[in-house]
C-alpha cells in the first residue's frame, strides 16, 4: 500500500530519499570530504562573523563570491553561477535545460544523484556502461541524442580521469548541453574550464565541499558561457547561497589557497601511498586522480559491515562493471589511513574465515 497523498506529484513516486547509509562512526572515510579540516582563515571568519549577517538576507546571487571564484578559475564573473552545493547546480541546470521527457545521458557508474535529479525534473535518464578502461562509451552516449550529457572527471566512484579528447568530442558532437562534473578536479590538477571559455554548450561544475573543506556550508559553482550560466541562475533563484556560506567561502578562496594547495598535495601523496599499501596486500586498486581510492574487494558489503564493527567506514559498491565489488576509501591524514588498513586486514580476515 502506498503512503502517498492523493495530490502527490506522480513523478516523485519512485524518487528515493538519498541514503548513503552514513551512520555515525569513529573514522568515516565514505564521503571524500577534507579530513584535514577547515582552512585557517575560513575558520577565523566563521568564528567572528557579525550576528547581523544572519538577521538580514544574503546577497541575491553571491556577486562578490562569483568575482573571487572567477579569479580562482581564470574566468570572468559573468561566467560563474553559485549554488547550494554542486548538487544545486546540477539540479538547477537540469531544470534549466531539460524539457519534459528530455534525455539525460550519463556514463555509469557515476555520481548516484544524477538519475535522481533527472527523475525529479521529469527527465528521462539513460545510463550507459563505461568501457573496460573506465572511460565513457561516448558513441553510445551520443546515440541517445541527450539534451543533457553528464560526464564526471575524475569520476566518482572509480577515480578515473576522463581523456581530454573525450570531453572535446562530447562538446563538439552532443546535440545539447554537456555537464562536466569536476567535484574532484583540484586533486587531478587538470580541468575543462578553458574549454568552457571557448564553447557555449559546456557547463563545468565545481564544489567547495572537497578540496576546500566546506561540505557543511554547501557551496558549489558552475562555469560556462554567460548565456548558459544565466539560465542556470534563473533556475536556481535568488538567495540560494546563505550569508555565512558566502562569507566563509569568500575568505577560503581569497586567503586560504596556500593551505588548500598544501592539503591537496598531501591528499595526492597519501592516495598513492594507500594504493601502494593495498597493492602490497594483493589488491589492484583502480588508478585514481581524486582524493579517494576505489579497490576491488570481494564481498565488499560484508567487508564494509565488518569495518563498521571496528569503528571505520568505507563505501562499498556492488557489481561495478568490469571490476565487481569494490570499496571506495576517502583519503586523509596518514595515521587515519593506517587505522583503516589495520581494520581492513581484520575485517577481510573475519569475512573470509
Ligand atoms: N558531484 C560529485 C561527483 C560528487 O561526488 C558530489 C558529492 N559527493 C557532488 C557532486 C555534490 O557535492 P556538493 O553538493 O557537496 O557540492
Amino acid at each position: 500500500m502506498s503512503d502517498r497523498l492523493a495530490f502527490a506529484h506522480a513523478l516523485y513516486e519512485g524518487v528515493p530519499l538519498y541514503d548513503p547509509k552514513r551512520a555515525p562512526v569513529a573514522l568515516d572515510l565514505t564521503d571524500n570530504t577534507n579530513l584535514w579540516g577547515l582552512p585557517p582563515r575560513a575558520e577565523a571568519t566563521l568564528r567572528t562573523i557579525p550576528v547581523a549577517r544572519v538577521t538580514r538576507y544574503p546577497s541575491l546571487y553571491a556577486a562578490e563570491l562569483k568575482e573571487a571564484l572567477a579569479d580562482f578559475v581564470g574566468a570572468s564573473a559573468e561566467r560563474i553561477v553559485t549554488g547550494c552545493g554542486s548538487d544545486d547546480i546540477l539540479d538547477s541546470a537540469m531544470r534549466a535545460f531539460g524539457e519534459p521527457g528530455s534525455v539525460v545521458a550519463s556514463s555509469e557508474p557515476s555520481f548516484a544523484m544524477i538519475p535522481i535529479f533527472a527523475q525529479m525534473n521529469g527527465l528521462q535518464y539513460v545510463g550507459v556502461t563505461e568501457r573496460a578502461d573506465h572511460q565513457p562509451d561516448l558513441d553510445t552516449l551520443l546515440a541517445a541524442r541527450p539534451r543533457i550529457l553528464y560526464l564526471c572527471t575524475p569520476n566518482n566512484p572509480t577515480g578515473a580521469l576522463l581523456a581530454r579528447e573525450t570531453l572535446e568530442r562530447a562538446v563538439r558532437e552532443a546535440p545539447g548541453v554537456v555537464f562536466v562534473d569536476e567535484a574532484y578536479a583540484e586533486f587531478a590538477g587538470v580541468s575543462a574550464v578553458d574549454l568552457a571559455m571557448q564553447v557555449d554548450n559546456l557547463l563545468v561544475i565545481r564544489t567547495m565541499s572537497k578540496a576546500f573543506g566546506l561540505a557543511g556550508l554547501r557551496v558549489g559553482y558552475g562555469i560556462g558561457a554567460p548565456a548558459l550560466v544565466r539560465d542556470v541562475e534563473k533556475s536556481r533563484g535568488p538567495y540560494k547561497l546563505n550569508a555565512l556560506a558566502e562569507q566563509i567561502a569568500l575568505t577560503a578562496v581569497r586567503d586560504d589557497m596556500e593551505w588548500v594547495q598544501t592539503h591537496v598535495a598531501l591528499a595526492v601523496t597519501n592516495r598513492d601511498r594507500l594504493a601502494e599499501a593495498l597493492r602490497q596486500r594483493g589488491y589492484a586498486p583502480l588508478p585514481s586522480a581524486a582524493n579517494y581510492v576505489c579497490v576491488p574487494v570481494a564481498n565488499s558489503v560484508a567487508v564494509g559491515q565488518a569495518l563498521r564493527a571496528r569503528g571505520v567506514a568505507a563505501r562499498p559498491f556492488t557489481d561495478l562493471p568490469h571490476v565487481g565489488d569494490t570499496l571506495r576509501i576517502s583519503v586523509g591524514p596518514w595515521p587515519l589511513l593506517e587505522q583503516f588498513l589495520d581494520a581492513f586486514d581484520d575485517a577481510v580476515r573475519e569475512v573470509n574465515a
